[in-house]
This record gives C-alpha cells, structure tokens and sequence, in this order.
C-alpha cells in the first residue's frame, strides 16, 4: 500500500479504502530514538521557535522520512497545520487538506467524507466496508479501556499507548489485532492493581513526554484510569455509518462537546483528580478556563514544549497534587468516621476539650 502521512487522527477508513496506508506523523515523532533532531529540522527551516512541537515534528519526519503523501486537518484540529501543508507544497509534498465541520453534525460530515474520498479516488461504500473490518480492532481497544478502570489490570501507560495507536493502528491493523489480543490475553492472568491508589484522569493532547509521565504518576501510588483523547482515538461511539461515527468523536469540536464525554467518564471512572496537560503555544491551552470551572476536581494543569522528559519542576508539581488529594482523601475518611483528626488535628497546644 502508498504511505501517506496524517497530521492527526481522521478517517483511516477512506485512506484504507484508497488503497493507502495511514501514518501518523506525531507517533512517528516520539517513537523516535531522538525527537529532538526532529524537530531542529523544522527550526533550521525557518519554523519560529515559538511554534508548537508537534507541528515542527511532523515537519522534520516528513523531511527526515521522505513521505510523499499527506493527508493535513485544516479544520478542528490545529490552523497551525494550515501553513505546515503550505510550506509542505512548498517542499513538492502532496499535502491533501481535509476539515471536519465546525459541529458535530452527521449531515454537515456526510459531505465531508464523500469529497475526501472523490479526492483520493475511491467511494464511501468502499470506506463502509473498511469500518466493518476495523470495527472488532476498535473494540479490543475499548475492551483494553474498560480493564483499565473497571478491572484494574492494565496501567495508565498501557491505556495510553494503545488507544493513541489507534490513529493509524500501528500502520497495521492486522497487527495491532493480534499483538492487543496477546496483552489481553496477558492481562487476564494479572492480578488488580491494588485498591488504594488514586484515580486519575487525563484530558488534553497526548504529552511530549507521556513515556516518563505514566510510570511516574504510578511510582507515586496514582494511576490514571481515563485518557480523554487517546480514547476518542478508538471512536467510542461508532454510531450506524461513518458520519455519525466522525461526529460522535469528540476531539475536533467545542470544548463543551468534549465535556460531556470528560465529566460522564470521570463520574463512571470514580476518579479522584484531574491532569490537563496542554503543549507550550497552542491555542487550546485557554480552554484550560473552561475545564477549571466545569470540573468539580482537584485539577492540575501541566505543560509541555520540547522536553520528551519530565523535568524536577514537572515531578515536583506532580508531588505535590498527590500529596494534596490524598490528604483530602484522609480527611474526608476520617470525618466519615467521625473521628476529629483531619477536621482539626490535635496537638500538644490543643486544648484538652477538644481532644479526643
Ligand atoms: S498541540 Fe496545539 S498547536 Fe500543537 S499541533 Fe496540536 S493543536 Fe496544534
């Protein structure tokens, strides 16, 4: 199959039935031994150093790897990608631009979806077949979602990586299948992991260094149980055709659209605080506003520019939010329990009244 390139998740099933086979430039990015060289590529070019990693990322692996063929999100995504397939052209790339409607509507996708596939020469009946075959490789992705919080045998980490995948499928859903159906099958001989831990949700693009984050949170007695956007990536919400399937999905549409799916899942998940991460000069970073006053959790917000590690001042804050909820969480015990200590803990200047 023809390689071409994706700037984000979109609808594989018309590329498929194109005869091509998607590749998601990000995932090509921080599977990179060396991101970094990556995206010097991009500065070396002329990209401000002020731009978005991501976006000098794709630039530099589609430098690095020669790709031809771009599929780039003009709309709900990142306009940031409007001038990358610019300068792509530029290059002698065949940047194919592709916007999801400004709602989430089935009729406003349905054409959509019929332009893009006159584009790359092929029909939606073709791409409906191709949702009936990845159909059963989305739902091993969700079954892998619900062992991580219902079952608690798989780690944030795990969530994290598999359901990012689900972009592209690893460029090989055949593939994907298997080696998901191998960890499944591994997974149901683990034991829980075990109760106690804090509940964590996070919400936000996917991080530049997610690989340190996850095992992190874990080292610190917390696991997070919902990957808002890796989630959506395997198109929970299937619907009955492709258009309600790419209106169902979340990610390209209002902040508020992606609330309703965040604050159902963090109720259904019992999750005890919130990681927003946002990427250093991206725009969405200001819906950080929205998310704080919608979410009634303990919230911390993280960014992310260049650094594919965690860095002491990331760790610290990291530290610190844990220390925080699990001192509300005692608290609150101990007040279920009636018992004085956490209300107002006794010390030796506590008058003796107030002892208990
Ligand atoms: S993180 Fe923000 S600025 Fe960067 S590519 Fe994504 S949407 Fe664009």
């Amino acid at each position: 199959m023809k390689k071409i390139g994706i700037t984000t998740t979109v609808p594989v099933e018309v590329l498929i039935a194109a005869g091509y086979q998607p590749i998601d430039l990000n995932n090509v990015l921080v599977a990179d031994p060396n991101p970094g060289r990556l995206i010097t590529i991009a500065e070396r070019a002329g990209f401000p150093l002020n731009c978005c990693s991501w976006i000098k990322g794709i630039y530099g692996v589609c430098m690095d790897t020669g790709i031809r063929d771009v599929l780039c999100v003009t709309g709900g995504d990142c306009s940031n990608t409007i001038m990358l397939m610019e300068t792509l052209k530029l290059k002698g790339l065949n940047a194919v631009p592709f916007a999801y409607p400004d709602s989430p509507d089935p009729c406003l996708m349905q054409p959509k979806l019929e332009e893009l596939a006159a584009t790359l020469g092929t029909t939606l009946e073709e791409a409906d077949k191709i949702r009936d075959t990845l159909q059963p490789v989305r739902d091993l992705a969700l079954k892998l979602d619900e062992l991580t919080w219902r079952e608690n045998t798989v780690s944030g980490w795990e969530n994290h990586l598999w359901l990012v995948s689900a972009s592209d499928f690893n460029q090989d859903f055949r593939k994907y299948r298997q080696d998901l159906l191998n960890l499944l099958q591994d997974c149901s001989q683990r034991q829980p992991h075990p109760t106690g831990h804090l509940r964590l949700a996070y919400i936000g693009v996917p991080s530049v260094y997610a690989r340190e984050l996850y095992p992190f949170i874990e080292k610190h007695g917390a696991r997070v149980v919902f990957n808002e956007v890796q989630r959506q990536f395997a198109m929970p919400e299937p619907g009955k055709s492709l258009a309600e399937q790419y209106s169902s999905y979340t990610y390209p549409y209002s902040v508020n659209e992606r609330l309703k799916d965040i604050k159902t899942e963090l109720q259904k998940r019992r999750v005890d605080g919130v990681i927003h991460y946002v990427q250093a000069f991206c725009h969405r970073g200001i819906g950080d506003i929205i998310f704080r006053d919608a979410i009634d959790l303990p919230l911390l917000t993280l960014e992310g520019n260049d650094d594919f590690f965690l860095n002491n001042h990331i760790k610290t804050r990291i530290e610190a939010f844990l220390d925080m909820i699990q001192r509300g969480r005692r608290r609150s015990v101990n007040v279920k329990k009636g018992k004085l200590e956490g209300v107002l803990a006794p010390s030796k200047n506590t008058p003796p009244s107030l002892r208990k």
